[in-house]
């Protein structure tokens, strides 16, 4: 293969990342050409290494690299609460606020009629499942404060509060239509702490 064919294939790859334009996917890859091969090799080793080794958690649905993630193996974790997310980024979002000692669940989307999104594309079954064998006294629903995510949330309190265990919602004051994932710290550990029941 050529260099220029080389190179051009490595263009393309970074180039589907998300948010890299075609002058980072340039620069990433003349670095690349430049840097030494251990260099390199770590960076392509770090990437098969999480493909090869995280999976979701069998129970939240997580990340996880063994059966279960790190926060359902945490004999600490406080059960009698879940807290409802869409995506594993958001779990971290929520860790890093240091204000929530509960387990979590990940619905690996939100309800989105428009892409076809239902409650059976998600895990909702898995989640009602726990609900009936976990000792669960409130659910709090932690979706982005935009169309979707109140559909999702007034979906899921509609579904599980005739379960007889509380729902809950994050507080007002997270910018609406922004990403939790974006919120700081403060302002999200705030509106978990804040929250209100559904
Ligand atoms: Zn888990």
């Amino acid at each position: 293969m050529s260099a220029d064919r080389s190179l051009q294939i490595l263009l393309d790859e970074l180039g589907r990342l998300p948010g890299i334009g075609p002058k980072s996917a340039q620069r990433i890859a003349y670095h690349l050409l430049e840097a030494d091969a251990d260099e390199a090799r770590r960076l392509a080793e770090a990437i098969l290494q999480v493909k090869q080794q995280v999976h979701f958690c069998s129970r939240c649905f997580n990340y996880a690299t063994g059966d279960e993630c790190a926060i359902c193996e945490d004999a600490s974790r406080d059960r009698g609460r879940i807290c409802v997310v869409a995506e594993p980024r958001d779990v971290s979002a929520i860790e890093r606020t240091g204000s929530y000692r509960g387990l979590y669940h990940v619905l690996g989307g939100v309800i989105n009629p428009m892409e076809k999104i239902g409650p059976d594309q998600l895990t909702v079954r898995e989640l009602l499942a726990r609900l009936g064998s976990e000792d669960v006294e409130e659910v709090i629903i932690a979706t982005n404060p935009n169309i979707e995510g109140e559909t999702t949330a007034s979906y899921l309190a509609r579904t599980i509060k005739p379960l007889g265990v509380t729902v809950s919602r994050l507080a007002s004051g997270l910018p609406v239509g922004g990403d939790l994932e974006y919120a700081d710290e403060l302002t999200l550990g705030r509106a978990i702490e804040a929250r209100r029941a559904l």
